[in-house]
């Protein structure tokens, strides 16, 4: 017979009711000696197995106890109990995993809720726990919706390399990738590390973005998007970055700012809008949860809206798109910034917002999402557009309640000459991304993309706080442990 799994099970029981099954799982409580909650990871959901310890050795009963796992086979049928539709009437039990008696005093076994912190240094447990197992879940429809998207628009899902020979891509801090032997490096003339005896015969680092090479695909294929690990030596520890994370890279031919503004909304819509469809139980069981965590928190500092509410109003609502000049100005007149409520005053145009700003401004101000465009050009990448002004580029951010910046993107400088003269004034090497600038010599075209942090979304829409939560395996300073 085909294994079937808890969440089929409970979706489609009619079929099977007063059949036996067999059904494999951990068990998330034994009680009274005999009610099993038996959980397989497939949903939030338990199925009840009914046990009758008369019919069953003591030593199998022994080694039912949390987190130990086990294959039961049973007969379906309709539960007396509330709580649940059907239960399973144990036939046969036989216990696949039992906990080490030494360990099994463990606080992390019990079923109880263990804080963040605890559970981040388990990295087995932490897929057993119901947090962790929706947020995963929620992880995974996600990954799944924003494929759907592009699908649906006919863009093409490309891959570019993890490890790249360009030195500096204008996106953060790089991790080098090397073979040499670093106790006996080899030395140029100059007393330099010698790369050229490396083994791609230069300097490699891990990619910061795929969005160079996106272009460069999209300057043919026409729409493209990148979805894979980026890696940023961020030394700061917060709670919005990691070292390694997801990223969703759209590059879009013919496209300017204000079709890669609609397609960034049209994007976070309906991936948000696919979770609200797709995730129920999930949601639920995290917006409950979201809703408890406001509780605790001192009524000034709480969220207007609940989880789901959010998320629902986040579709439903119109992003609101302001320029960087315009923001400036709201943050230089606000109640905050002239009482000197902000770490980092807002003096002057040119400045480079920081997240206390970005947050102001959607949460307080705005109150919906925010695209802020426009940006002073010194404080943006090489490759962004130059507006007419000459002062400004054609950049955007999304910026998100509870999260900042969530997505960055812009219009691409697609004039060699202006391209040249703005890499230069930047101290970009020409000679290392002569491939990037050919792209603009044959048939170029104006063209737009952005960068959307896959762990941000998720921070998002499953009401977490601390990026480390959302990713199975978190790399950050001074950790790479599992
Ligand atoms: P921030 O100012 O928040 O550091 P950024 O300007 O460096 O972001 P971009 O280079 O525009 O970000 O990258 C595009 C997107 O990638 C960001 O909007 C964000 O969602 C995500 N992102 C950037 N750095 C990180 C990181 N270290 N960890 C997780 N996500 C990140
Ligand atoms: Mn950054």
């Amino acid at each position: 017979m085909k294994k079937i799994t808890i969440h089929e099970l409970l979706q489609d029981y009619k079929k099977i009711l007063h059949h036996d099954i067999t059904v494999y799982g951990w068990v998330r409580a034994f009680r009274s000696n005999r009610f099993i909650a038996l959980n397989d990871g497939s949903a939030m959901d338990n199925i009840q197995i009914v046990v009758d310890y008369e019919q069953f050795d003591e030593n199998t009963l022994n080694k039912i106890s949390v987190a130990s796992s086990v294959k039961i086979t049973g007969e379906v049928v309709e539960s007396q109990g509330s709580g649940q539709q059907i239960e399973i009437i144990a036939k046969k039990i036989e216990i696949l995993g039992d906990n080490f008696t030494e360990e099994r005093d463990k606080t992390i076994l019990q079923p109880k809720r263990h804080s963040l912190e605890v559970l981040r240094d388990q990295a087995h447990l932490r897929f057993r726990t119901n947090l962790f197992s929706a947020v995963f879940r929620v992880r995974s429809a996600v990954s799944f919706a924003i494929h759907d998207f592009f699908r649906q628009n006919r863009f093409f899902y490309i891959n570019t390399p993890i490890i790249t020979g360009a030195d500096a891509e204008g996106a953060g801090e790089m991790f080098t990738v090397t073979n040499l032997d670093l106790n006996d490096l080899p030395k140029t003339e100059e007393g330099t590390v010698d790369f050229s005896e490396d083994f791609f015969g230069k300097k490699t680092n891990l990619t910061v973005s795929g969005q160079l090479e996106a272009e460069t695909a999209a300057m043919g294929l026409g729409r493209v998007y990148t979805f894979g690990p980026t890696f940023r030596a961020e030394n700061s520890n917060t709670t919005r970055h990691l070292a390694e994370f997801w990223m969703v890279e759209p590059e879009v031919a013919f496209n300017n700012l204000e079709d890669n503004i609609d397609l960034a909304e049209d994007f976070l819509k309906y991936v948000i809008n696919y979770v609200l469809d797709h995730c129920k139980t999930d949601l639920e069981f995290l917006d409950k949860r979201f809703a408890e965590e406001q509780k605790q928190k001192p009524e000034k500092d709480r969220a207007k809206e609940g989880l789901i509410e959010k998320l629902e109003n986040v579709v439903k609502k119109r992003f609101k798109r302001v320029s960087y000049t315009e923001a400036v100005e709201i943050l230089m007149n606000s109640k905050e910034n002239k009482k000197g409520k902000f770490q980092f005053p807002v003096e002057q145009w040119g400045i480079d917002l920081q997240s206390e700003h970005e947050r102001y401004l959607v949460e307080k101000h705005f109150e919906t999402p925010v695209v802020l465009f426009d940006y002073p050009k010194d404080i943006k990448a090489f490759y962004m557009r130059l507006n007419e002004d000459q002062k400004t580029v054609a950049a955007m951010d999304v910026l998100f309640p509870g999260i900042g910046e969530i997505i960055g993107g812009s219009q691409r400088e697609e004039r060699l000459e202006v391209l040249r003269s703005k890499m230069q004034e930047m101290n970009v090497d020409e000679h290392e991304l002569w491939w990037y600038l050919d792209t603009r010599k044959f048939g170029s075209v104006p063209h737009a993309g952005f960068g959307l942090g896959l762990e941000r979304l998720i921070l998002f829409v499953t009401g977490l706080t601390n990026i480390r939560d959302v990713i199975p395996f978190p790399r950050t300073p001074n950790n790479a442990e599992f």
